[in-house]
């Protein structure tokens, strides 16, 4: 008779961190079925298709013959082609090419980039044990980089803290929601039922985004405000409500600083002032800044529409500087809610694959931090932070000097061929790296670079820890058996440190979990156990005793995480986006999601359910008059062109989308949007400007 289990694990796509209970065939190693489980607390359980479908690709035996099952080398170098070995033969060669490139130029020449996706918050900590503590680098990092690296950045600045302030089933108790560069419905659809719910309890809703999303069809107040000029509407929000007598001014006085500096520089910023540029009028201006200011209840929800500008850090922080004003801060169902993208996007930067932090958030240039991690590791560690991962190809196509140049690229399921702005550049970057590691469960477009290629385990086939947007430790468990000659990420990067000279051992993930929050004072009362008992823990956990269940919200009563406990005003003026559009190229260009594929769609690209709804080429969405002016009908391949390279895609016509603009879906694999998309960086974060460029696009003929 075959034997069944049911599994109770965490979603491996998007940050709502919904929990899903899995029916398995454990005699053929197969899932049968995915439903929401009663014990997600943030989805209650229901899912969206990507839980419900999206994992297919394990059981699929056409698609298994396709996942990485060994280990490869380019014995011949660069132009050879990858060759099966050992998994002995792979470690050594690794291990001894990255000793020599050490040896040649320097740890500070080898980068590091973790995953936030499948392999959890333990592998993650051992990815940037592996590049601190082995190597001898802060040169780690990963997606969050590129998409909410932006968050992080302009939130510590403001309250001290970069992430969610409140718990994802607060949203629906919200009386205000401002809703700014984030479409739920398509990129966390467990969040957008709390922005409906929330309606339908009586909440005011505000969307600002340049087109028509689901949410801006619900909104009270919808301003479609022109691409890239969220600074201008911030700061007249702003003006308004300090103008108008609106502010909270006693929690001003006890909970913040620099109020009044700021002040005075707001003053300039009347709605009048940015009506034109913004392509809003005054009057709707006014009206979203009272209604802000009409609440306590007033939650502020972010997306990359925000933090992938070259002023991202400074717009999250003039969304922080709209709830300090407003004493929106600090009680239950109120705060910003930078929404984190990827299923464990959060946990990895909790886990420190970021160049300037250990796990925890403690800064790698603090000598006392740093004397800690070097006790429990028995090294010495570097004091410099390190490089983020897209100055990678600044420091391989522009360094003069040999010695500062990066020299090897170690990637753990990450597709950058694919993810990263200005794939042109990338990929010569990629080319001219000595030696490139990919570490992956299927052949990606990166491995085309790749020196060597370790067969990593599957969601599904290991476990760990995942954090959900609202800093949730939620607990992974494994349901198959991996496929044959796949190991664990963790365990992957064990092997090659112990073979570098550096033994790191574990027998399973609590041992990882446990030394990591024996290290890290903010979650370390997060056991396994407790998240089971819990239904997972939000941090801060500071205490193991079994009361301290975490904390749903952040900045309680007012008092801040920043050093002296305060909310910090910071006036930031506009600066506009890098690249404008012209007669050569005379539309804007966004990058945006599809709701049934995610990221780069190393997963969801191998479902065939999901697949079934949405496939090659994707679409460019843009507006009839746009397509009539080119002749463009619905469904017609066209050439899409930027300053940087071209990709076909189809076209869309669609009302949702404003005369001059166009968007792309960023998850084909044939129709690259990043092909076109701009590298240009935010100054503080480092985070590409990936949601405004300049475009032409162009009628295929004969098609
Ligand atoms: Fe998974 Fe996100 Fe969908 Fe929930 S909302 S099922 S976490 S993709």
């Amino acid at each position: 008779m075959t034997a069944y289990k049911k599994v109770n694990t965490i979603c491996p796509y998007c940050g709502t961190g919904c929990v899903i209970e899995c029916t398995v065939d454990t005699e053929h190693n197969r899932i049968i079925e995915a439903k929401g489980s009663p014990d997600g607390v943030n989805n209650e359980g229901r899912l969206c298709l990507k839980g419900l479908y999206g994992w297919d690709y394990l059981n699929d035996p056409q698609i298994l013959t396709r996942r990485i099952q060994q280990p490869m080398i380019r014995k011949g170098g660069k132009t050879s082609p990858l060759q099966e070995v050992s998994w002995d033969e792979a470690i050594r060669y690794t291990a001894d090419r990255l000793n020599a490139i050490i040896k040649e130029f320097g740890p500070d020449s080898i980068m590091g980039a973790g995953s936030a996706r499948g392999p959890g918050n333990e592998a993650g900590y051992i990815t940037q044990k592996f590049m601190r503590a082995c190597v001898g680098t802060n040169n780690v990092d990963h997606c969050a980089r590129i998409c909410h690296g932006a968050s992080v950045t302009g939130l510590l600045g403001v309250i001290g803290e970069g992430a969610m302030s409140l718990s994802v089933p607060e949203i629906e108790d919200a009386e205000v929601i401002f809703n700014i560069g984030y479409n739920a419905a398509v990129s966390h659809p467990l969040v957008a039922r709390r922005i409906v719910r929330a309606k339908k309890k009586g909440c005011k809703i505000i969307c600002v985004d340049p087109r028509k999303t689901e949410t801006a069809r619900i909104a009270d107040i919808f301003l479609a405000i022109k691409g890239g000029t969220n600074m201008l509407l911030l700061n007249a929000m702003a003006n308004v409500i300090i103008s108008e007598g609106l502010t909270d001014t006693d929690f001003i006085r006890q909970h913040t600083k620099d109020f009044q500096v700021y002040a005075d520089e707001i003053a300039a910023y009347t709605p009048e002032s940015v009506a034109a540029e913004t392509h809003l009028q005054p009057a709707d201006i006014r009206k979203a800044a009272r209604l802000f200011a009409s609440s306590k209840h007033t939650v502020t929800l972010w997306g990359m529409g925000i933090t992938q500008f070259s002023q991202g850090v400074e717009c999250v922080a003039a969304c922080a500087n709209l709830s300090l004003l407003t004493g929106n801060f600090g009680h239950y169902a109120t705060g910003v809610g930078p929404v984190r993208g990827q299923n464990n996007v959060q946990g990895t930067c909790d886990m420190g694959l970021l160049p300037n932090t250990y796990p925890g958030y403690q800064e790698v240039t603090d000598a006392r931090v740093r004397n800690k991690f070097e006790k429990a590791w028995h090294v010495s560690l570097s004091p410099n932070p390190g490089l983020p991962l897209t100055q990678v190809p600044e420091k391989v196509l522009r360094e003069p000097d040999p010695k500062k140049r990066i020299h090897a690229y170690y990637i753990v399921g990450e597709d950058p061929a694919q993810s990263d702005p200005n794939l042109p550049e990338i990929r010569e970057t990629l080319s001219k790296i000595d030696f490139v590691v990919v570490q992956d469960i299927f052949r990606n477009k990166t491995c085309e670079y790749a020196d060597v290629v370790l067969p990593a385990t599957a969601w599904g086939e290991h476990e760990g820890v995942y954090t959900s947007c609202d800093r949730r430790f939620q607990r992974v468990h494994k349901l198959l058996e991996p496929q044959r000659g796949c190991k664990k990420d963790w365990e992957i990067q064990c092997l090659v440190a112990a073979a570098m000279g550096y033994p790191m051992h574990y027998d399973n993930t609590e041992q990882i979990w446990n030394e990591m929050i024996a290290l890290a004072p903010k979650f370390a009362g997060a056991t396994y156990e407790k998240m089971e008992m819990n239904k997972g823990i939000q941090w801060p956990c500071y205490s193991t005793d079994p009361a301290d269940k975490g904390t749903p919200y952040l900045h309680k009563g007012g008092t801040f995480a920043t050093a002296d406990g305060k909310g910090h005003f910071q006036f930031f003026p506009y600066t506009p986006v890098q690249e404008k559009e012209d007669p050569q190229y005379p539309l804007s260009f966004c990058t945006v999601r599809e709701v049934g594929h995610y990221s780069v769609r190393t997963m969801t690209g191998n479902c065939r359910l999901l697949r079934t709804l949405a496939d090659e080429p994707g679409y460019i969405a843009m507006n009839p008059a746009d397509c009539e002016s080119l002749h463009l009908k619905r469904g017609e391949l066209v050439r899409v062109i930027s300053r940087r390279g071209s990709t076909i895609t189809r076209c869309l016509p669609t009302e949702r989308v404003s005369s001059g603009a166009t968007y792309m879906t960023y998850q084909w694999w044939i129709g690259a949007c990043n092909e076109l998309t701009n590298d240009k960086l935010d100054p503080k974060s480092h985070t590409p400007e990936y949601k405004y460029c300049a475009c032409r696009v162009e009628k295929i003929e004969n098609q």
